[in-house]
């Protein structure tokens, strides 16, 4: 990468006094979020999520669904450290971290910690598009009959 030249420094943009708590749907508690689509400027995802190890065999929401796609993170500070039960369109699927699902926009979901060491995090990142609520559409198979 070349250094030459100048650069005119970018105005640093930064987020604090996170997460932000909102009531979302089909949750059970206020959920916090680290990223919203007003932060920084102005962002297309979304992302929410906790710390799970105090979580374990415990639903932080119902079943529910999202205009958009969203993919959940699942992260611990060992491989193996933490594993969610994600329920997706009635099915059950095991995901273990380091890992990722993607929940297709419109599809029915949840998930369920059922091991998590300390320090491990499940987070959501909402795929909501170039602008609030405009949604980024992923083609999703139509149930077939
Ligand atoms: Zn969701």
């Amino acid at each position: 990468m070349s250094t030459e030249g100048t650069t005119t420094p970018r105005p640093l943009s930064v987020q604090r006094d996170l997460p932000v708590f909102k009531q979302i749907e089909g949750h059970h508690a206020p959920t916090p979020f680290f990223l919203t689509t007003d932060m920084l400027g102005g962002l297309p995802v979304e992302l929410a999520g906790a710390e799970i190890s105090n979580l374990v065999d415990k639903p932080v929401a119902a079943p529910h669904t999202h205009e958009v796609p969203e993919i959940y993170l699942l992260l611990s500070p060992e491989p193996g450290g933490a594993e969610i039960e994600v329920r997706l369109d009635g099915e059950t699927h095991t995901l273990e971290a380091p890992g990722a699902l993607l929940i297709p926009a419109g599809s029915v979901h949840c998930f369920v910690t059922r091991r998590a060491i300390p320090g491990s995090y499940c987070l959501g990142l909402l795929l909501t598009g170039p602008g609030p609520g405009e949604g980024v559409r992923v083609p999703r198979p139509e149930p077939s009959a």
